[in-house]
């Protein structure tokens, strides 16, 4: 082909290499990308945007032991640490459990710490699990305990997940009305980090041998207190996208010297949002948005190389398989089209999270002692959840407990968003109240 640059044809060549790894922990593509984007939250932000009278408070817990817990939740806000870091949130838990007087192991998968109480006889081990996390977000809320990090902040509530649960070993540990082996997982690196599978990784299941799991996500915009259970998918799976274009940079004035990334890119972006719209079926769920788009610091120059990031979310295993190979498809015939070299490389996530439908009933049965609504009506999230791993390996269920009002900018990962301590109560007490049912169902 005339004018093509030395290099560019082996360049086109290497583009069409797609899957180029994998191991047993994660799968690394090398593929061509682009996207659709639906919104990614809408869970929360569409179906949800209803606020409610306060939570219900849950009977077993005093308004002593919500003080604590509240106390405990605006400390840990106050010292949020991003994932993997989370050594001062590990070291906190530990102190708190040393004070209620349970037993526990830490540096498990990182700065993980399994908690375990077991009473009466029965065999049955049911394993509740928060995480720890906190996000690279810079804090807008003005509250009197706003993160004292710069730059990092508990945007997800995870804050309030880990009170929850230790509020939750206060009370079972209080409790003498149940009978088996309860573990109490502190998880860290669930911001994408795979903190679930580090712990899994590190013996969890074996050193803990539990037989159920369960958690929770607090939910903005559902009315507080509430506990929303699906049967099934809960939230989606996911990668994250990187395509690299890698062209030949050179003079804006003679564009017929160079292989412009730039146009190439432009036309990957609208190609690739044909996946969702032509690709998947439209009674199936995908999302491929692409959210970054880096290249060029000339004016007057053609760039050598552009890089575009997003992300793929789906509620199914096949769509995963249709966005890979399409993603693939595209970026190989824009290459071929532009004389560019593409290289797509998307890493997957953990899976969708799906609940079993025994321990769904279990926590919808577990709502209900604790007197507080349930929702079973809410179509499933596209945001994902690292609790999907455990659930690969244990029968369970995680459900969203409502944060209340959505307001504006208090979006999970929002800069104004906080962790509501008015569920702390719902939240430990159906914690604490589905490891009994669970328990008592064996
Ligand atoms: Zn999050
Ligand atoms: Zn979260």
């Amino acid at each position: 082909m005339p004018g093509l640059v030395p290099g560019i044809h082996d360049l086109r060549a290497t583009s069409k290499t797609w899957m180029v790894g994998s191991s047993p922990a994660m799968t690394i593509w090398l593929h061509a990308s682009h996207s659709k984007a639906l919104d990614a939250g809408h869970g929360y932000s569409a179906m949800l945007a209803t606020a409610g009278p306060p939570c219900e408070r849950s009977p077993a817990l005093t308004p002593e032991l919500h003080q604590k817990l509240t106390a405990w939740r605006r400390h840990l806000h106050a010292h949020p640490e991003l994932s993997l870091q989370e050594k001062e949130t590990s070291a906190f838990v530990q102190e708190k459990l040393t004070e209620l007087g349970i037993p526990f192991e830490a540096e498990i998968g990182g700065h993980g710490v399994v908690a375990t109480l077991t009473r009466g006889s029965a065999q049955g081990r049911v394993g509740l699990r928060a995480d720890m996390d906190a996000l690279p977000i810079t804090e807008d809320t003005g509250l009197p305990y706003a993160s004292t990090s710069p730059g990092v902040m508990h945007a997800c509530g995870h804050d309030g997940h880990t009170a929850s649960l230790l509020g939750a070993a206060a009370l079972l540990a209080a409790d003498t009305s149940w009978s088996g082996t309860v573990d109490f997982i502190f998880q860290p690196a669930e911001e994408g980090f795979g903190g679930s599978r580090a712990m899994v990784a590190d013996g969890l299941f074996e050193r803990f041998p539990m037989d159920r799991v369960f958690g929770f996500h607090n939910w903005p915009g559902l009315q507080a207190g509430t506990v929303a259970v699906h049967d099934g998918v809960v939230m989606a799976s996911g990668g994250r996208v990187s395509i690299t274009i890698e062209g030949h940079a050179g003079h804006a004035g003679m564009p017929h010297l160079t292989r412009d990334p730039v146009m190439a890119a432009g036309h990957l972006i609208v190609a690739l949002q044909s996946i969702v719209s032509r690709g998947v079926d439209p009674l199936d769920t995908a999302v491929l948005s692409l959210c970054t788009l880096e290249g060029g610091t000339a004016r007057n120059q053609i760039a050598g190389r552009v890089t575009i990031g997003g992300t793929l979310r789906y509620h199914r295993e096949a769509v995963k398989d249709i966005l890979l190979a399409r993603i693939g498809e595209i970026c190989a015939g824009i290459a071929t089209s532009f004389g560019v070299k593409v290289t797509p490389e998307i890493v997957m996530g953990v899976g969708v999270t799906i609940n079993a439908p025994a321990e769904a009933g279990l926590a919808r049965l577990a709502a209900e002692k604790v007197q507080t609504p349930v929702r079973r009506d809410l179509a499933p999230s596209m945001a994902g959840e690292d609790f999907a791993f455990y659930l690969q390996k244990r029968p369970g269920a995680f459900v969203w407990i409502g944060n209340g009002e959505l307001r504006d900018g208090a979006e999970l990962h929002g800069p104004r968003y906080d962790f509501n301590d008015a569920i702390l109560p719902v939240a430990s007490g159906w914690m604490a109240e589905v490891a009994k049912t669970a328990l008592a169902s064996n």
